[in-house]
């Protein structure tokens, strides 16, 4: 096992391991336990949200730790029916109490309001009232396919530091990893491995079962996970597998002691099926997605 933790350094100097534990879905009473997992093997990166409904637990873990707070990087999300300005300012401060800290290292938008762009961009306001108050050390947007990151660039001061959208070898988007590129947005892939080709009903093929990955996976000594992160990793991309297993949270983070050669790189860069499995940024709205986030 190893426990070097590549860095990777934000548009604004501020450095991010690159690789996280995700806690979606990650029921409340199992947070704890995976958060403490993944710390003790080494991961000092934890990717939550307000709408996940386990940030309480996010902190508890951490602390229960013993590791000093600067030493773990605290990444969480605005949910929209947070969005708005003072909205959006008090959704810092429920989460911020919530996991019981007085600074969040990464705070993004989760997904843009396409049909309420106005309240996304005031959202994104706070975060910036937020980044020069010190509350906050870095700020971000998550879904921001390239014509809301457009738009969103043409009303704001502050460029993102992240856009963490889907990316796993079935679902690449280069185009908006090009435009993060081109604006120093670093990007971070949530469903790093593919978990959602899995879990989510109706999906053609699975990740875990791709011949390609398997092969390259075999020649390696590695398991189809451990290569899909090591295509992140090397790519300069950050990554946030979940899991609730220790076994697979300790396999998760054992992916910096061997080299995926370009060929491989590129094979998996073939897979691309453009098929996405979250919901089309464009359709969600408060009607269908909307939820009170509770007090803290
Ligand atoms: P992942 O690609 O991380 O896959 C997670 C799934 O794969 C789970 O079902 C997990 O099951 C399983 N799994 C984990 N490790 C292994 C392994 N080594 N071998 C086989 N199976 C494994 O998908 P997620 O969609 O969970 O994304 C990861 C994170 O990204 C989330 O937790 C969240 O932080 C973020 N995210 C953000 C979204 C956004 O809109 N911004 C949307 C979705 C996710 P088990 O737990 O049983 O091990």
């Amino acid at each position: 096992m190893t426990t070097a933790i590549p860095a990777l350094t934000l548009n604004n100097g501020v450095e991010m391991p690159a690789v996280g534990l995700g806690v979606f879905q990650t029921p409340p009473d199992e947070t704890i336990g995976a958060v403490e997992a993944a710390l003790s093997v080494g991961y000092r990166h934890i990717d939550t949200a307000a709408a996940y409904g386990n940030e309480r637990e996010v902190g508890e873990a951490i602390r229960r730790s013993g590791l000093d707070r600067s030493d773990v990087f605290i990444e969480t999300k605005v949910w929209i029916s947070d969005y708005g300005y003072d909205e959006t300012l008090h959704s810092f401060e429920k989460s911020a109490a919530k996991l019981d800290v007085e600074q969040i290292d990464l705070l993004i938008l989760h997904q843009p309001l396409p049909s309420e762009f106005a309240r996304t961009v005031a959202a994104y306001r706070a975060l910036e009232a937020l980044l020069s108050d010190g509350k906050v050390r870095a700020i971000g947007v998550s879904n921001f396919l390239p014509v809301y990151l457009e738009s969103l660039l043409a009303q704001v001061d502050v460029v993102p530091a992240v856009n963490q959208i889907e990316l796993h070898p079935y679902f690449t988007q280069v185009e908006t990893r090009e435009l993060d590129a081109r604006h120093g947005i670093l990007t971070q892939a949530w469903s790093p491995i593919g978990g959602i080709t899995s879990y989510r009903d109706g999906m053609p093929k699975r990740t875990f079962d791709d011949p390609t990955i398997l092969a390259i996976a075999d020649a390696h000594g590695k398991t189809a996970a451990q290569v899909m992160l090591r295509w992140h990793v090397q790519q300069g991309r950050s990554a946030i597998p979940k899991s609730v297993r220790p076994e697979r949270i300790a396999e998760n983070f054992d992916v910096f002691d061997f080299e995926l050669s370009d060929a491989e790189l590129a094979a998996i860069d073939g897979l691309d099926a453009g098929v996405r499995g979250g919901p089309e940024p464009a359709d969600v709205n408060l009607e269908n997605f909307g939820r009170p986030i509770p007090e803290a």
